[in-house]
């Protein structure tokens, strides 16, 4: 019997976990749920997680020393940061006009948003208190933190994965720089490096819907009841519209138009990272497998792939950027606040900012929304009205970020004359099976 597609194994795994989650809610099997079972959710994204770095180190070498000229490094970097900012400044722009014509800050009464305040208010001032210590640091304080001091440390912590992208291009320049023969060795080293890593995503994948059965379950687990949620269903609304429309309209039209690749073809390849994006909330943790079906389903050569995605993946977010302009509007709304078009216009600027500075993690978008929501003069004591429903559109916003990343390493490869035909033939290629060599 053919075994069951990879995705439909997740969406099976995922399912399973909401509905488990679900009766053990009913049955008071929490403490079961999070003794026994999150813990397995806990290994997968870990397991993610700690290839990140050496996957980023092996195959961004690989493939910058593969470029052999630094003008079309350049050329690849001009265009990357600039389309990154494109399709960001789109975002945080349309969810404004969605906020705007739904206004759901006013659906809120009066009584919810003291209810709302009352429950989060401590939450949502660790937030705040974290989002302070950041705006302490002086204006170029962004700069200088992508400058490591010492590479070692750098790579112990994911959340300094721009410092590991900043050597390893300039290692990899070094790479180019010298003659080829002094470089082979090194090259050939990380080339085996990247196939070992590539084969170890393989591994980790087919415990994906076990891994995502055990997130999800906990998460319903550890979920804020239901009367929130649909107090604050036209905020939730307006953010997945929005979410929506950029996942499921632009960047499909972007690919379309720009390299030709139709909707079928851009969401069978990319869709196994989506449903990794939903589940751990993390474009670091999904990275491994967005760079994988972005070279093996979507025909991105790997050079491109190597060089857009670990960039993308921590600067640009196109669904946090989209969802801080959201929640801005949304406070100033619930405490009736009239934001001008300037003030409207700010938000553009530092929602676009504050997406970068977001670390790939979840949760962190709502850390810097408290930098937007002080710039514009809003409240930040309102983060505690949309705590509730942070972690669903978490999950919602880190899938636009992932897909923006991959829609982007497209375009940028088709201007490079990189963009191929994939590799893998067959849908669900490379995952499951795991051929030994004979
Ligand atoms: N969780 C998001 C990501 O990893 C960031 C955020 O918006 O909180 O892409």
């Amino acid at each position: 019997m053919k075994k069951l597609a990879l995705h439909w194994q997740i969406l099976i795994g995922m399912f399973a976990g909401v509905l488990f989650g679900i009766l053990a809610a009913q049955f008071n099997w929490n403490q079961f749920v999070l003794d026994w079972i999150k813990p397995f959710g806990t290994i997968f994204i870990n397991s993610l997680k700690l290839i990140a770095i050496p996957l980023i180190v092996a195959s961004l070498i690989k493939g910058i020393s593969d470029l052999k000229d630094i003008s079309k490094l350049s050329q690849m970097g001009g265009r990357t940061i600039g389309l990154y900012i494109i399709t960001t400044i789109v975002a945080v722009s349309l969810g404004l006009v969605i906020v705007n014509i739904i206004q759901p800050g006013k659906l809120i009464s009066e009584e919810t948003r003291t209810e709302l305040m009352n429950a989060y208010v401590t939450d949502a001032n660790a937030k705040i208190a974290d989002a302070k210590s950041k705006q302490e640091q002086g204006p170029l304080q962004a700069l200088v933190d992508i400058v490591p001091e010492n590479i070692a440390a750098a790579a112990t912590d994911n959340r300094n994965m721009l410092q590991v992208i900043f050597f390893v291009i300039v290692f990899g320049i070094g790479m180019i720089l010298i003659p080829e023969e002094k470089s082979k060795p090194v090259k050939d080293f990380f080339d085996g490096l990247n196939e070992v890593i590539l084969k170890l995503i393989d591994l980790i994948m087919l415990a994906a819907p076990y891994g995502v059965f055990a997130l999800l379950a906990a998460l319903v687990v550890e979920s804020p009841s239901l009367d929130l949620f649909i107090a604050l269903l036209g905020y939730a609304a307006s953010v997945v519209l929005g979410l929506g429309i950029l996942i499921g309209v632009f960047y499909p039209a972007m690919v379309r138009i720009f390299t030709g690749k139709s909707y079928p073809f851009f969401f069978k390849g990319i869709s196994p990272a989506q449903l990794l994006a939903f589940s751990t909330s993390s474009s670091a943790a999904t990275l491994p497998v967005t760079m994988e079906r972005v070279e093996e389903h979507l025909g991105v050569e790997e050079e491109v792939a190597s060089f857009v995605l670990p960039i993308g993946a921590t600067i640009n977010m196109d669904g946090t950027s989209l969802y801080q302009a959201v929640a801005a509007v949304f406070i100033a709304q619930a405490f009736g606040l009239d934001l001008t078009l300037g003030g409207q216009l700010g938000i553009i600027v530092t929602a676009t900012l504050a997406s970068i500075g977001s670390a790939a993690v979840p949760g962190a978008g709502m850390v810097m929304l408290v930098i937007v929501l002080g710039q514009a003069g809003i409240p930040e004591a309102g983060l505690a009205l949309i705590f509730a429903i942070d972690r669903p559109l978490d999950m919602c916003r880190t899938v636009a970020n992932v897909t923006g990343d991959a829609t982007v390493s497209m375009l940028v490869a088709k201007s490079v004359g990189k963009l191929g035909e994939p590799k893998a033939k067959d849908w669900d290629d490379h995952y499951p099976t795991i051929e030994t060599k004979a």
